[in-house]
């Protein structure tokens, strides 16, 4: 463990999510599944029974205190989440993840500036939801889609390749942050800044970075950044989209309905600017509050500490697992995010896991969301364990005794 990771008081943070005290099949449960969701802590469970116990109506609608209650706690959650990747509170669209993100980006595009014969840029490590919208808008709006391509079982991207390919003008780059299933942490503010000399728009999948690293949208230089509230210690159906303020001003709506529009007549609507414009409909109030909780305390954790402490995590993982020939691992050898992404030959990934199971381990096993990407790497399904910061070195451990004794079980 480096200095940073050791300062971080696991075993009092460890109390603050009772869910983990628990035993699976008779075992002590190791949740390795973060990458998938993360596990709530007891102040993100408090503020949304406090808000639905004291102050649950709905918002910008009424006049009543209760409304006005809801109202105040809905734009504080916002100014809260901007505060947390520095940006401003209108530039924040809450959203139900990182998915409706994505797709309230392309569908606005799709509507304004983005031309048929336009070309989308993405690169071959992407999550389906970084895949398929776009590849709605080639199938019915004539978009291209471009692939950046990434190489060997590391899943290295070629800086010359990706200049190559902006020079060819796209009108956006949409990229993932910290990569599901390599580990991959991309260089989003050298892309960005690539892109931008270009005249590229930028999209950040920031879903496995935004709960694990500090993030600061105007260092990046992104022009859009979509992340999920329910992997960062947030409810499920949470999250936010930002993206730079003129821009969201220009782009046409997303979903149409109430609260967007400034006037509706039937003759036609005007609306809202953002970040109104882009929240038809009743929010996740409660949500959004939770999702301001789990920001309080993942910062009050120290997004510094959180970053080193996992990373290293997924480090000490994969390293044990090479150094042991324990299985393949994908993705790069060094600079890895909290998860490493295995196959063990001969080994089904659902056996493997299912196994995992049986000792009190969350593991995940199949294409993580990323079926083009597996196949390229010669997959059809590999294993993950993704580490968060209640996660501890022991439990590292454990999953190297389970990955031994699930070897000799299947007489590997
Ligand atoms: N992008 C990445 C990199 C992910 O890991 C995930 C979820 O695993 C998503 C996007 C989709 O997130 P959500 O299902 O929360 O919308």
């Amino acid at each position: 463990m480096n200095e940073r990771a050791a300062v971080l008081p696991v075993e009092d943070l460890r109390r603050d999510f009772p869910i983990l005290d628990q035993r699976i099949h008779g075992k002590p449960l190791v949740y390795l599944d973060n990458g998938a969701t993360t596990q709530k802590p007891l102040c993100v469970l408090d503020a949304v029974r406090r808000f639905y116990e004291r102050d649950n109506a709905n918002v910008h609608r009424g006049i009543h205190e209760l409304s006005a209650r809801a109202t105040d706690l809905f734009e504080a959650a916002r100014e809260r989440c901007a505060k947390f990747i520095s940006s401003a509170s209108e530039e924040i669209i809450f959203t139900r993840g990182t998915t409706e993100g994505i797709n309230l980006v392309a569908g606005s595009l799709a509507r304004g500036p983005l031309r048929a014969g336009d070309t989308v840029l993405v690169t071959q490590m992407e999550h389906h939801s970084n895949m398929v919208p776009w590849q709605l808008l080639a199938e019915y709006h004539g978009v291209r889609v471009e692939w950046l391509p990434i190489h060997g079982q590391e899943g290295r991207i070629d800086r010359d390749e990706l200049v190559r390919l902006l020079d060819r003008e796209p009108k956006l780059f949409a990229f993932t942050h910290i990569s599901n299933t390599l580990g991959t942490i991309n260089p989003v503010a050298d892309f960005c800044a690539l892109a931008k000399e270009r005249g590229v728009m930028t999209l950040v999948d920031a879903a496995q970075s935004a709960g694990h690293m500090r993030l600061d949208v105007k260092s990046l230089g992104c022009d859009f950044l979509v992340c999920s509230g329910h992997k960062m210690c947030a409810p499920t159906g949470t999250g936010f989209l930002y993206g730079r303020q003129e821009l969201l001003d220009s782009l046409p709506p997303y979903h149409g309905g109430g609260e967007m529009i400034d006037s509706v007549d039937y003759s036609g609507s005007t609306y809202k600017l953002s970040p109104s414009r882009f929240e038809a409909g009743t929010p996740n109030i409660g949500g959004a509050i939770g999702l301001a909780a789990a920001v309080d305390y993942l910062e009050k954790t120290g997004m510094d500490a959180i970053a080193a402490y996992d990373h290293e995590l997924g480090q000490q993982a994969y390293d044990a697992i090479v150094s042991e020939s324990l299985a393949e691992v994908i993705g790069p050898a060094v600079g890895r995010a909290g998860l490493v992404t295995f196959h063990v030959p001969g080994l089904h990934a659902h056996d493997l896991v299912t196994y995992a199971d049986s000792q009190g381990i969350a593991l995940r096993g199949g294409h993580h969301c990323n079926q083009a990407l597996m196949r390229k790497l010669g997959y059809t399904a590999t294993v993950r364990a993704s580490f968060y910061f209640y996660n501890t070195t022991q439990e590292v451990e454990a999953l190297l005794v389970c990955l031994r004794k699930a070897k000799a079980y299947f007489g590997l």
